[in-house]
């Protein structure tokens, strides 16, 4: 399957898009003849060098499934967080295209922990007593900042 430019709200993903050769329609967002990403070609050196998947693993790994009743409220499918509280993607890629798009991407990751993808999750800096009182690592936040975050989590 492929994603493309228009998927992404996010600059600095977009901007990866503008290096890309191939165009096409893509299979997320429905957009025609835009730069795309062809996620089945799994050994595609322009997904080791843009890193997309590096970056969209190393977001999954802030998610966890663990069920403290604390915060029972706050658990949501990954793919409905991404969607309401991150301005990674567009607004015309839903939340099942998102589920689509991660295990697209991440086959490996699907197969060994699919909990994180089919089950509820709470970000896990919520079981980080220390950062209760932030507000939360994605809310109105870009990439780059959700990015430095995670660096220095
Ligand atoms: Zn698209």
């Amino acid at each position: 399957m492929k994603c493309c430019i228009e998927c992404f709200k996010d600059r600095e993903i977009r901007d990866r898009f503008k290096s890309f050769n191939e165009k096409g329609n893509c299979d997320f967002c429905g957009a025609h003849n835009k730069k795309v990403l062809d996620l089945d070609a799994r050994n595609s050196q322009e997904i080791n060098d843009q890193n997309l998947a590096i970056d969209f693993e190393n977001l999954i790994e802030q998610f966890t499934n663990d069920s403290n009743t604390n915060f029972v409220n706050k658990r949501h499918m990954l793919s409905d967080y991404l969607e309401k509280h991150t301005s990674i993607f567009s607004d015309s890629v839903s939340s099942e295209k998102i589920l689509q798009f991660l295990k697209c991407l991440l086959p490996q990751q699907y197969n060994e922990n699919p909990d994180i993808f089919d089950q509820p999750v709470i970000p896990a800096y919520l079981l980080n007593k220390d950062k209760l009182e932030r507000e939360g690592i994605f809310y109105g936040k870009t990439w780059k900042d959700f990015k430095h975050d995670i660096q220095w989590m």
